[in-house]
């Protein structure tokens, strides 16, 4: 396949990442299938994409016609067989393994021989994944970044059984989308979770020691090493149980306990402490 035969895009989950990564491929032209089994979630996506591409208008960078035609461009369906017109599927649904073996058994029945099969997962392994699948040479890990239409970063992860020409073909394609891709290999946490989860749990540990408060951990690394978020609150925006998973992800493949979870962390996910999602994490939202 070349990179100007890719025209169909399917997004298979349609939360917070998939509404993202639908919007940025219908407004770089693509036609794009967004399916999800929750009609509300559909229903979510489609008025959260409808409200980004205005805060755009509004900001003079699209025009209301560029608007309206980038939403034209996204079919919104709940049925699987719809994906069979897709060059590239790019899966986006809740980061468990079992589910996402599924889903991916199901969109690879449904798309051609040949078509692109892609993970935004955030920590599970693209190799084994890709061996759940019929085409583990057409495989891929694309990790978009939240919010997706905002951060430029794709972190493409080759499986180790990804084909030369779809790992070429995924990086041309991140770049056509005005992204920008950086190849990485397969290991647990691939590059952003490995280095960015042990300074956010070490950040829970100067908490929890009474070395400091959030505000002052936070306030050290914004100040002090040009971080435009401090630790904390990042973690509170992604989600401290998310961050409580990844770390078990990177503590069970890599098997150093330097991964373990700090207590603090799990504490707060165990009272339903989980970031700006439920309003209380490290900070009051
Ligand atoms: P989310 O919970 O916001 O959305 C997941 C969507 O998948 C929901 O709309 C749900 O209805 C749908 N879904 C569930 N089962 C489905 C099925 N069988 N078929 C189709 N759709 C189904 O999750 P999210 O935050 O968008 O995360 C999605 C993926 O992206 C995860 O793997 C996550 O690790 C990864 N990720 C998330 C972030 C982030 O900051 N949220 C960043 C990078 C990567």
């Amino acid at each position: 396949m070349t990179l100007d035969a890719i025209k169909t895009v399917a997004v298979v989950g349609a939360g917070t990442m998939g509404n993202g990564i639908a919007h940025v491929f219908a407004k770089a032209g693509y036609s794009v299938i967004l399916r999800d089994v929750d009609q509300k979630s559909l229903d979510r996506a489609l008025d959260t994409i409808g409200k980004n591409l205005d805060r755009e208008v509004k900001k003079a960078k699209i025009t209301e016609a560029d608007k309206s035609a980038t939403l034209a461009r996204i079919k919104m369906t709940a049925d699987a067989k719809a994906l069979a017109a897709a060059d590239i599927a790019i899966e986006a649904v809740p980061e468990q393994r079992e589910l996402k073996e599924r889903v991916l058994q199901e969109v690879d029945a449904a798309l051609r021989p040949g078509a692109i099969l892609a993970s935004n997962t955030s920590s599970i392994s693209i190799t084994a994944l890709a061996a759940k699948t019929s085409r583990p040479e057409n495989f891929i890990g694309m990790h978009f970044m939240n919010p997706v239409p905002v951060m430029t970063l794709v972190e493409v992860i080759r499986g180790l059984q990804t084909s030369d020409e779809t790992f070429a073909l995924t990086m041309a394609l991140c770049e056509k989308l005005g992204k920008k891709p950086v190849a990485v290999n397969d290991s647990p946490g691939f590059v952003s979770n490995r280095v960015l989860m042990p300074m956010i749990n070490e950040a829970a540990y100067t908490v929890m020691e009474g070395v400091a408060t959030p505000e002052s951990v936070d306030a050290v690394m914004k100040l002090g090493m040009n971080h435009p978020m401090g630790p904390l609150e990042l973690a509170d925006f992604i989600g401290l149980d998310v961050c409580v998973d990844i770390l078990e992800v990177l503590h069970e493949g890599l098997g150093d306990p330097k991964y373990c979870a700090c207590p603090l962390l799990k504490k707060y996910v165990a009272a339903g402490w989980l970031g700006r999602k439920s309003a209380r994490g490290f900070y009051k939202y």
